[in-house]
């Protein structure tokens, strides 16, 4: 077999989808396992829907991921140029090769020409006419004009596109990795369009004359793209490239959690998740959709989760490493059926990989969701808080969440929880808990000890203020041991806080 080449191919059009990631990681899995090489190429024929910054954000994702291709625009490659639109010159000659083979032909007609077609024909059961094997009977182009005329035509620069000429009733096969025989008839292909007016090909001819120049030999993508296939195969026979047309593989569709339909960024919106890799504000209208990078995930969780969105290694397993994932991919382990995507499960993952990191490695991921509150932070006591709150988190924000009191007096959301059951015996244990700070050790130990001496001395039990401390220092029902917490946050903050609220409990 020869060497193993594959390609993730984005139209620079907007943000990252989950799905797109996914693509970009079953190729370098697949290239990985096989040590062949991945390809990043960018498809950016379609001038109309090219989106500023789209490009450098996609490159931006595939580093956060850590999926870096061996060949792109950045790096260069063998088979450089890796953008679509800089290779604009090579394309004409095949389009040209194909009409002069009789497997394509020029159209000349116009945007109205096109209209009254599509007028003409529609019916309620063809709402949209296609210039397909029918039709081109009856349109302007070089099938139907005498050849005099389309070497007029041309001689004058009338502007032309190039189609592809479907044959009839014929049925285009081959066998995807993951859904074995598949078969399309061409009566129900249209006529696509293989070279556009302004000289740019159009993704179907672009996409096989590149795979083919790029020696790709696998061809992994969405399964939108299956209606396509057709098409690509008979290029990839019409051009005399058959032997080498890669192996193809169709991905299955990443669907919303409740399994009806393909998720998409709005689904996101509503069910309040990310469904983009990384933040993308669209330049043109502003509008900013949230990425789970932001949303505080880890790229190891991310590509965990991306991986079984569609593939599992026949076993219980679910948290897989990078160099795991190499190793046990294949891409016949992946289902035809739609992967639904559950945010829980998601955040289940993230949570486990937290977990697994070490405080000290955490320090870094977190402080910058510590910084944006404007307090400031000493790595060594943010690492020991680390210890103390990440059990309870689960995505990177949490850390804030779970551990702001550790950082700055918190706001007493739950006072009433003292304040109702409040009295006089309550107040005199805490202000005789406060006195005894100076005389101890300032470890929670010791603090607890001190604390239990107190409950004894002033006959009350645990369960009675255990509580009201809690709220005194965090602010409401949550967060790891008080003593623990006390301890961390010193004596004088302890006291000014307890002290506080011994203040305003008592002016209720
Ligand atoms: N340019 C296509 C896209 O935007 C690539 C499809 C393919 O991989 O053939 O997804």
């Amino acid at each position: 077999m020869s060497k193993v080449r594959v390609r993730f191919a984005p139209s620079p059009t907007g943000g990252l989808h989950l799905g797109g990631v996914r693509t970009v990681l079953y190729n370098y899995l697949f290239a990985r396992h096989h040590s062949g090489e991945f390809v990043l190429r960018i498809e950016d024929t379609d001038q109309s829907r090219y989106v500023e910054g789209a490009e450098e954000y996609i490159f931006d994702c595939l580093k956060w991921c850590g999926l870096e291709p061996d060949e792109s625009v950045q790096i260069g490659g063998p088979y450089a140029p890796y953008r679509q639109s800089e290779r604009k010159g090579l394309y004409f000659q095949y389009a040209k090769q194909l009409v002069d083979t009789g497997y394509a032909y020029y159209a000349f007609d116009t945007q109205a020409d096109l209209e009254d077609m599509r007028s003409r024909h529609k019916t309620d059961a063809n709402p949209t006419p296609q210039y397909d094997h029918k039709l081109r009977t009856q349109m302007r182009n070089s099938l139907t004009l005498p050849p005099n005329e389309v070497e007029q035509l041309l001689a004058n620069n009338t502007p032309y596109v190039i189609r592809i000429k479907i044959p009839e009733n014929t049925i285009v096969e081959f066998d995807d990795m993951i859904r074995g025989h598949v078969q399309f008839d061409t009566n129900l292909v249209d006529d696509k369009v293989l070279l556009k007016a302004d000289g740019m090909p159009t993704y179907h001819l672009a996409v096989v004359v590149d795979d083919y120049l790029m020696k790709i030999t696998h061809a992994f993508r969405g399964e939108e793209w299956l209606p396509s296939a057709p098409v690509h195969l008979l290029l990839w026979k019409y051009l005399g490239w058959y032997n080498d047309m890669p192996k193809w593989a169709h991905l299955p569709l990443i669907l919303k959690p409740d399994g009806h339909g393909k998720l998409s960024k709005r689904d996101g919106e509503r069910l309040g998740f990310p469904v983009f890799a990384m933040n993308w504000k669209d330049p043109k209208s502003g509008e900013l959709t949230q990425g789970f990078r932001e949303r505080g995930f880890l790229p190891e969780a991310f590509i965990n989760i991306l991986a079984l969105l569609g593939w599992n290694d026949g076993t219980e397993q679910e948290i897989f490493s990078l160099d795991e994932l190499i190793q046990k991919f294949s891409i016949e382990r992946v289902h035809k059926g739609g992967a639904k995507f559950d945010f829980e499960k998601a955040k289940w993952f993230n949570h486990q990989y937290l977990q697994r990191k070490t405080n000290e490695e955490l320090v870094g991921l977190v402080k910058p969701y510590i910084a944006e509150h404007s307090v400031s932070i000493d790595d060594s006591y943010l690492k020991k808080i680390i210890g103390l709150i990440k059990e309870r988190c689960t995505l990177l924000p949490d850390f804030w969440e779970q551990g702001h009191f550790f950082f700055k007096t918190p706001e007493i959301k739950e006072l009433s929880v003292i304040t109702d059951k409040w009295n006089e015996q309550k107040k005199a244990f805490f202000e005789g808990w406060v006195n005894s700070f100076n005389s101890i050790d300032w470890t929670h130990d010791a603090l607890e000890n001190s604390f239990n001496e107190q409950l004894t001395a002033h006959s009350l039990k645990k369960g009675d203020v255990l509580l009201p401390l809690r709220i005194m220092l965090v602010g409401g029902k949550y967060g790891p041991g008080v003593f623990a917490i006390a301890e961390m946050i010193g004596k004088e903050e302890t006291k000014k806080r307890i002290i506080n609220i011994i203040k305003r409990a008592s002016e209720y």
